[in-house]
Parts: structure tokens; C-alpha cells; sequence
């Protein structure tokens, strides 16, 4: 069903990004990967991705707070692969502080980074996936799309904003052979948690072994990491024809941490 079919993942050079382009890749999907890194990193992802999977793969590197970029990221997979068919909505970033120390700065960027630049990848791939009557939009949200956390002000308003964009996506292509859902993962120890365990070690004055269990114990109630390889295969579920008729759910994926 995937042959031929090409998906476009945002921040795909690290973490949760990566493993879903390779998931999506094993089940034959075309990858264009996307983000932030130095060019030996982006090649020896992308030759590893072909050698292991034999499909097509390019990069592009639309910064996500620059709307005419990912413009551009649309175009390019199109023109490259000759169609857009799934677009994962991933690139995302953090910051911690309270409301009255949040830098402003941090805030526009997790905003542009987090929530607009799904709206632009959205609104740039939606007339491509209409006119070929098929398409799957999965947003990369967060348990912190259906929950808030202190400190996390600008990260909770974005992915609740990506929730509400789903569910408007979803409604307005229901009949259109295109489904869109957001994912919510809880704690994935990737680069983006790596800092915000290394803060707590800090700050509380113990190891990081210690540290993991205290954030891991506080918030998630199996006290084990997600996998980013679990999040990629839910992509690929998603992009099946059993997920036809889902479109508009957001799926947390997070040892029960919104169960409580
Ligand atoms: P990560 O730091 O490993 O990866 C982030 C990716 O986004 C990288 O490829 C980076 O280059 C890219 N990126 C950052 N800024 C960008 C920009 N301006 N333009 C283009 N690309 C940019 O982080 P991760 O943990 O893999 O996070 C991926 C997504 O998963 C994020 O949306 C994050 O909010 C979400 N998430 C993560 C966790 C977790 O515990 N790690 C939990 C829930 C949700």
C-alpha cells in the first residue's frame, strides 16, 4: 500500500522524528527527513536509511519558525518524490521557566516551532493529499496537549493548540480520503529530555540515575521510558487502512500518566 508513497517528517534528525522516519521507511514509505543538524549527521542518517530500508531519501531544511521555508519543504517533496501522502508534524522544542521568568523570545519560538508550523506544513500539503484522495496527518503533540505541567507554559499552549488544529483538520477533510490525529507521548528520553534530566540532577543535588527515576516516578506512572521506536509504528498504524475511519483522536502513549 506504501509503495510509491512518500512522507515528510518534521525534525527528523533526532529522536522521536528519526525513529518515525525509519519506521515509516521498514513499511516502504519514500522519507524526506527535515531539521537542524551538520551535513556528515544528515548523510549518514539518510545512506542509513536507504541502505536499510531501499527507499528514497532526501533532506530539506526548512527551519520550522520560517513559513516560506516550509513552503518550500512541500514543494521540494513533491517535485523529488512526486506526491506528499504523509506528513508528520514533529519538530518541536522545550524551555522551562514560570510565567513571570518565561523569556519572550522562548515563548514566540516554542509557538512558531511547536504549533504554527504544523498549521503551514497543513495548509501547504493539504491541496496535494485532496487532489490525489488520500492522505494522513499525524501531529507529534504531547501528554502536555491534554494535561498541563508548571514550567512549561508556551510548550502546554502550543500542544494543546496542535490538539485543537487536529481536531479542525480532521473535520474539514473527513470526507476526503485524508485523516488527521495527534500522538501524545509522555516521558522519551531523547535529546530534548536529556537536558531537562540533567537540570533536575542539578538543581535537586543528585545523580543522574537518581534523577530519571524522581522525574520518571513524579508523572508516568510505569516508570519506564516510551520507546521512539513505538511511537514510529504507531505512525505506521495510523497510515494503514485498518486507521481509515480515525481521524480527530489524539492518542497518548505514556504509561498512564493522563489516566490519573
Ligand atoms: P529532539 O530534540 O530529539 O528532536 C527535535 C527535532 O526537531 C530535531 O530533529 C531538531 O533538529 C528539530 N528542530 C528543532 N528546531 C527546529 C527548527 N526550528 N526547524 C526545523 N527543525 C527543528 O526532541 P524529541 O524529544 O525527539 O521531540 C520530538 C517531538 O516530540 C517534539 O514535538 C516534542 O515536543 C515531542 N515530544 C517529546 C517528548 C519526549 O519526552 N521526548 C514527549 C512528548 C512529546
Amino acid at each position: 500500500m506504501s509503495h510509491g508513497r512518500s512522507a515528510v517528517v518534521t525534525g527528523s534528525t533526532s529522536g522521536i522524528g528519526l525513529a518515525i522516519a525509519r519506521s515509516l521507511a521498514k513499511a516502504g514509505y519514500d522519507v524526506v527527513l527535515n531539521g537542524i543538524a551538520d551535513a556528515p549527521t544528515i548523510e549518514t542518517i539518510s545512506i542509513d536509511i536507504k541502505k536499510e530500508f531501499g527507499v528514497k531519501v532526501s533532506f530539506h531544511g526548512a527551519n520550522m519558525t520560517k513559513p516560506e521555508e516550509i513552503r518550500d519543504l512541500i514543494e521540494h517533496t513533491v517535485k523529488t518524490h512526486g506526491s506528499i501522502d504523509v506528513l508528520v508534524n514533529n519538530a518541536g522544542i522545550q524551555h522551562t521557566a514560570s510565567v513571570e521568568d518565561f523569556p519572550d523570545d522562548k515563548w514566540d519560538s516554542i509557538i512558531a516551532i511547536n504549533l504554527s508550523s504544523s498549521f503551514h506544513t497543513t495548509k501547504s500539503a493539504m491541496p496535494h493529499m485532496r487532489k490525489s484522495g488520500w492522505g494522513r496527518i499525524i501531529n507529534i503533540a504531547s501528554v502536555h496537549g491534554l494535561v498541563g505541567s508548571s514550567q512549561k507554559s508556551a510548550y502546554v499552549a502550543a500542544k494543546h493548540g496542535v490538539i485543537g488544529l487536529t481536531k479542525v483538520v480532521a473535520l474539514e477533510t473527513a470526507e476526503t480520503g485524508i485523516t488527521c490525529n495527534a500522538i501524545c507521548p509522555g516521558w522519551v528520553r531523547t535529546p530534548l529530555v536529556e537536558a531537562q534530566i540533567d537540570a533536575l540532577a542539578q538543581k535537586s543535588g543528585v545523580s543522574k540515575e537518581q534523577a530519571v527515576l524522581d522525574l520518571l516516578s513524579e508523572k508516568q506512572p510505569s516508570k519506564e521510558f516510551v520507546e521512539t521506536s513505538a511511537i514510529g509504528e504507531l505512525c505506521v498504524f495510523l497510515c494503514s487502512s485498518a486507521a481509515d475511519q480515525i481521524t480527530g483522536a489524539s492518542f497518548p502513549i505514556d504509561g498512564g500518566w493522563v489516566a490519573r
